[in-house]
């Protein structure tokens, strides 16, 4: 069995007058993300780690922020994309585990419905699919509520 890690890293502006999506659902909240697609900084980290696991770029190469047909995008269908890609160079999923780092909202309450949500996406179990939240301690621009960061690592399997 070949085994690959993988591993992801975003950053999206808080804004007020956009809506907040993360894990693939909205949350309500005063501010949201910032981006060219609904900015889920989540996924967006996630589909870096599966890219990067499988050697195969990056999310800006695959979709590019410049392009018209991914403005405003649901992130959901770049992840499903990018599960595609992965698949198709034979590539299983094993796990993934993510932590968003974000002063407010409160993100626990809103887990399992993002792991539920983010598993059905990729079509694994809710199981292989770990989130986790935390703040900065009102440190760098996460503590300053200026904007959400997310860090992913994948592990994928080739038999
Ligand atoms: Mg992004």
């Amino acid at each position: 069995m070949k085994m690959r890690v993988g591993f992801g890293f975003d950053v999206h502006r808080l804004v007020e007058g956009r809506e907040l999506w993360l894990g693939g659902i909205r949350i309500e909240h005063t501010l949201g993300l910032l981006g060219h697609s609904d900015a889920d900084v989540l996924i967006h980290a996630l589909c870096d780690a599966l890219l990067g696991a499988a050697a195969m770029r990056d999310i800006g190469f695959h979709f590019p922020d410049t392009a018209d047909e991914y403005k405003g995008i649901d992130s959901k269908i770049l992840l499903r994309d990018t599960v595609q890609l992965v698949r198709s160079k034979g590539w299983k999923i094993g796990n993934a585990d993510i932590t968003v780092c974000a002063e407010r909202p409160k993100l626990n309450p809103h887990i399992p419905a993002m792991q539920q949500c983010l598993s059905e996406v990729m079509g694994i179990d809710a199981g292989d699919v770990s989130i986790k939240a935390t703040t900065t301690e009102r440190l760098g621009f996460t503590g300053r509520e200026e904007g959400i960061a997310a860090y992913a690592v994948v592990l994928l399997e080739k038999s």
